[in-house]
C-alpha cells in the first residue's frame, strides 16, 4: 500500500483544506475532529508521509507519541475530564478511513459513551473546544 499524497490530511497540512489546529511542533499537528465522537475529540499527526502505524518510522512514532501525551494531558485539563481515549486504525480492515497516520484523542467523563461515528459536529462549538484546549496548553 502506498502512500496518496492527495488524502485529506496532507491537503490540511499544506493548508489546502481548513482545520481547527491546536498545537502544532517541528513534526506533528493537532487539529479538531471534525466529526467528534466527545467533546474536545482531536487528532494528532505527523507532518511527514505515512499511511498508518505499519508504515511508520520509528521518529515518526516516536514525535506523533509524544504530542498524544501532551494533548492527553490538555483535554483532561481543558474538559476537567476522568480519563482519555486514545484510538488508531490502520487500513480499511482495521477501521481506517484517512489514510495518513493519525491517533485520535478523546476525553472522557465517568459514565458517559462515545457519540455515534459520521456525525457532523457544531462548528461554533468545534472551536470553543479548540480554544480550551489551547489554553490548557498555556
Ligand atoms: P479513521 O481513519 O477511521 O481514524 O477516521 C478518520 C477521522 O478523520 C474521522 O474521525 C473523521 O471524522 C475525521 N476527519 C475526516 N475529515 C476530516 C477533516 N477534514 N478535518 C478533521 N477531521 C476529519
Amino acid at each position: 500500500m502506498s502512500y496518496d499524497p492527495d488524502n485529506i490530511f496532507a491537503k490540511i497540512l499544506r493548508n489546502e483544506i481548513p482545520s481547527t489546529r491546536v498545537y502544532e511542533d517541528d513534526a506533528t499537528v493537532a487539529f479538531m475532529d471534525i466529526m467528534p465522537r466527545a467533546d474536545g475529540h482531536l487528532l494528532v499527526i505527523p507532518k511527514t508521509p505515512c499511511r498508518n502505524v505499519l508504515d511508520a518510522s520509528p521518529e515518526q512514532l516516536s514525535a506523533v507519541m509524544q504530542t498524544v501525551q501532551k494533548m492527553g494531558h490538555a483535554v483532561l485539563k481543558a474538559f476537567d475530564a476522568d480519563g482519555v481515549t486514545i484510538q488508531q486504525f490502520n487500513e480499511a480492515a482495521g477501521g481506517q478511513e484517512v489514510f495518513h497516520l493519525h491517533f485520535h484523542v478523546l476525553p472522557r467523563h465517568e459514565g458517559d459513551r462515545l457519540r455515534p461515528p459520521g456525525n457532523m459536529g457544531d462548528r461554533e462549538q468545534i472551536e470553543e473546544h479548540a480554544t480550551k484546549i489551547r489554553a490548557a496548553l498555556g
